[in-house]
């Protein structure tokens, strides 16, 4: 292997195990935590809920980073399949508008679309097309403040392409850094400073699947004031596929839910 190569993969190899160590340590010390206080007899149930809640939370964020490095594997391995289908934009986007409303609830975020097109027709993967558009939403999420958040998804047509773009009013990029962002791994806020959650895989995994479906993206962006990311995609997909890994992926989760579902079931009785 060419050292160059081997440098590239010592240190991609580094950063997959920066972001593995904290959810690893968190799980350890919280079982040894319930062990120990366990054995003395000296452990709250609210307590344990709360530690339960912690090993919960991180074994999720360890499986979607190892999806995440798996995807990213696939993608560099040139294996992404596609579904390629014809679908009336307008359902696609009634959809997402109802997905999207449980979000705002939850997040305190309010989100304004604007639609305007001649033709609502369009051949594409509308479950890339649609992970694409959730990445932007929940980075405009992530770094808006919590207060007076609001998301506006602008979908339009020109000629043979369809715009989307989705803008925040959040924290900005500085320009030196917005190239930077769709690298892998990379995060502008260091380790020790974050306040929010992410591995820096979603907009390089976001980048790839812009590839495959032959668009453009563009990002503005200011600081304090807000960002805005833009995705040109042909109105007919030019590529043709037969699976999807995301199927996979939601088709594992479902697995993981029923087994947990079943096990649940059995210490019930
Ligand atoms: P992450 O999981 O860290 O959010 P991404 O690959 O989606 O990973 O984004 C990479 C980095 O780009 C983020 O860590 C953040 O610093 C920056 N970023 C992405 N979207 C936005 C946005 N809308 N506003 C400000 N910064 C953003």
């Amino acid at each position: 292997m060419p050292k160059d190569a081997a440098s590239k993969m010592i240190q991609e190899l580094a950063m997959i195990a920066h972001e593995l160590r904290r959810p690893i340590e968190t799980i350890a010390k919280s079982a040894e935590l319930v062990n120990r206080a366990q054995a003395m007899s000296a452990l709250k149930e609210e307590k344990l809920h709360e530690i339960m809640d912690g090993i919960i939370t991180n074994c999720h964020r360890l499986s979607l980073l190892t999806h995440n490095i798996m995807e990213i594997a696939n993608i560099e391995n040139g294996n992404v399949k596609l579904i390629v289908e014809k679908l009336d934009l307008n359902i696609f986007l009634d959809e997402l508008k109802e997905f999207l409303s449980l979000y705002e609830y939850v997040h305190n975020v309010k989100f304004v679309f604007k639609v305007s097109l001649k033709d609502p027709l369009m051949t594409c993967d509308f479950k890339k097309l649609e992970r694409i558009i959730l990445n932007f939403v929940s980075n405009a999420v992530k770094y808006s403040k919590n207060t007076n958040r609001r998301v506006t998804i602008t979908v339009s047509d020109k000629d043979e392409y369809i715009t989307f773009s989705v803008k925040d009013r959040g924290i900005g990029i500085e320009k030196k850094n917005i190239d930077k962002i769709f690298d892998k791994f990379y995060r502008i806020e260091s380790f020790s400073t974050r306040q929010t959650e992410g591995c820096g895989l979603g907009l390089t995994i976001v980048k790839r699947f812009i590839e495959v479906l032959n668009g453009e993206i563009s990002v503005t962006s200011e600081v304090g004031k807000g960002s805005e990311f833009t995705v040109k995609i042909p109105r007919v997909s030019k590529s043709r596929g037969t699976a999807c890994k995301i199927l996979e992926l939601s088709r594992s989760y479902q697995m993981y839910k029923t087994s947990v579902d079943e096990i649940f079931a059995d210490i019930q009785k």
